[in-house]
């Protein structure tokens, strides 16, 4: 049922305080002519009715959830308390700087470790998500080039392995996207780089470890191709669970990095929630950088604007409690936690993959990063049991599927990532019951093809939730 079906007209929940501020009356003409249709209902009812659909979905907190690239790690609840204290909650955007000192410093606090883990020199915190930080980066690659006169680069490069939003920001930026083969092993077809690199490219856009959990042996070789031909090199760190205080893309060549504090930095996220995509870069671009930055000196913090911005990509410090959030995360862990953290996400998804290599093909051999795939294409030709079913399947053991039918490359494609918390028990589990679905893909594929069976929703028609979304509540139909 949804909330507009719940409740009774009169039936509400309001107790306002008394108002302590003067009345204003707009009048008629911005008034509207009737009340808004909203819901009412008692507390008892919202909070059950709220529970309710909690109860539906899957979270971190109700079992194993190994999407892959998307790192659904746990959420400490220490950074709930600090994203929740009034001297960042109850502050307003226009308050004079001396009344805000606090958040500034977390401002910069969070600014500076973000470019020690990166190795850049400077970072914004606006963007709202990873592919607005993509956005973002790209801007500052373009202002660059034109900054010097140089307008005929147009072309980025992006290898076949990228995540889609890449060609995405690469093509909103007005820019044409050349795709880069990978070679046998899964790394940038080298040759295809130096044949694509020319005086017509504006930049790289690279993820490494890439999206089939490969950490790209040749990486300074790659950097150096583009910066040799004049272009710019792009990291893509939406999820840099692999190579926290190990290796920074900075020293691996890159100009321009985002990272996705929701990811990575462990704020909750994939329900749409508040996200978090910084933007860092290399002292030569940081005068393009929008603003708000902030600044240190004798009289205490300011905020300032980059010399040539290119302006605003979200109002004031973009979403600044997730970015409390991860300064806490950050804070707590330490720079060795968070090497701890890395190292043992990437044990997790190795543990996971060697138990599982016997009865799954591995899209990479040897050894992954922080998470792995694996290519179901060999068990659908031989049961017409697919990704999907299988991922599907897991629904039924109250464990997440995993991130499905990318990369690309790999047409059957489960993208696994453990991520670092999780328990030696909660992954043997997971591995038995990947086993599990692949003896019962040969023994009885009629089970996973119509599967999950114990969820409260079965299979929705995919095609049809995407291409006609129900957003509305239709009143008139009641
Ligand atoms: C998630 C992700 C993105 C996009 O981030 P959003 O916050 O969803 O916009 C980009 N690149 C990679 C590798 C990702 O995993």
């Amino acid at each position: 049922m949804l909330v507009f079906e719940k409740g009774a007209p009169g039936r509400g929940m309001q107790i306002l305080p008394k108002c302590d501020v003067e009345t204003v009356s707009f009048g008629e003409d911005v008034s509207r002519a009737e009340a808004p249709r909203l819901p009412e209902m008692s507390e008892s009812e919202v909070s059950r009715h709220y529970s309710d659909i909690a109860r539906r979905c899957h979270g971190v907190n109700d079992g194993f959830y190994p999407l892959g690239s998307c790192t659904m790690k746990y959420n400490p609840r220490i950074n709930e308390v600090t994203a929740s204290l009034p001297g960042f909650t109850e502050i307003h955007p226009l308050q004079p700087e001396n009344t805000v000192q606090g958040c500034l410093k977390a401002i910069k606090d969070t600014e500076d470790a973000l470019c020690a883990i990166t190795g850049m020199d400077a970072m914004t915190l606006q963007p709202a998500a990873g592919a607005h930080g993509e956005f973002t980066g790209l801007l500052l690659i373009k202002a660059y080039h034109e900054a010097r006169g140089d307008k005929k680069r147009t072309k980025i490069l992006v290898p076949d392995s990228a995540h889609g939003t890449n060609p995405a920001s690469a093509a909103m930026n007005g820019c044409s996207v050349v795709s880069i083969p990978s070679d046998e092993d899964g790394y940038v077809d080298l040759d295809a780089l130096r044949a694509a690199a020319g005086d017509d490219v504006a930049g790289l856009m690279l993820t490494n470890p890439n999206t089939v959990g490969l950490f790209d042996k040749n990486i300074k070789e790659i950097t150096n191709i583009i910066h040799e031909c004049g272009g710019l090199c792009y990291y893509d760190g939406a999820n840099l669970n692999a190579i926290m205080g190990v290796v920074r893309p900075g020293d691996m060549g890159f100009d321009v990095v985002h990272l996705n504090l929701h990811k990575t930095f462990s704020t909750p996220h994939g329900g749409g929630g508040p996200g978090s995509g910084p933007v860092g870069c290399k002292e030569k671009l940081a005068q393009f950088l929008p603003s708000i930055l902030v600044e240190e000196d004798a009289d205490g913090l300011h905020m300032t604007k980059a010399a040539d911005s290119i302006g605003e990509m979200k109002n004031f410090y973009g979403n600044f409690l997730v970015v409390i959030k991860a300064l806490t995360y950050i804070a707590s862990l330490g720079a060795e936690g968070l090497k701890e953290a890395s190292q043992n996400a990437v044990l997790n998804a190795n543990y996971m993959m060697h138990k599982l290599k016997s009865h799954y093909t591995m899209a990479c051999k040897g050894i992954c990063m922080h998470e792995f795939v694996m290519d179901i294409g060999d068990i659908k030709d031989a049961t017409g049991v697919s990704a999907m079913d299988i991922a599907k399947g897991l629904l039924d053991y109250g464990i997440h599927p995993p991130t499905m039918y990318f990369p690309l490359i790999v047409h059957e494609a489960l993208m696994v990532e453990p991520t670092e918390t999780e328990t030696r028990e909660t992954l043997d589990h997971a591995v038995d019951v990947f086993i599990e679905l692949a003896e019962r893909a040969k023994s009885d594929p009629e089970a996973l093809h119509s599967a999950p069976h114990n969820t409260v929703i079965g299979r929705p028609d995919e095609v049809k939730a995407a291409r006609q979304p129900v957003l509305k509540y239709d009143f008139a139909a009641e």
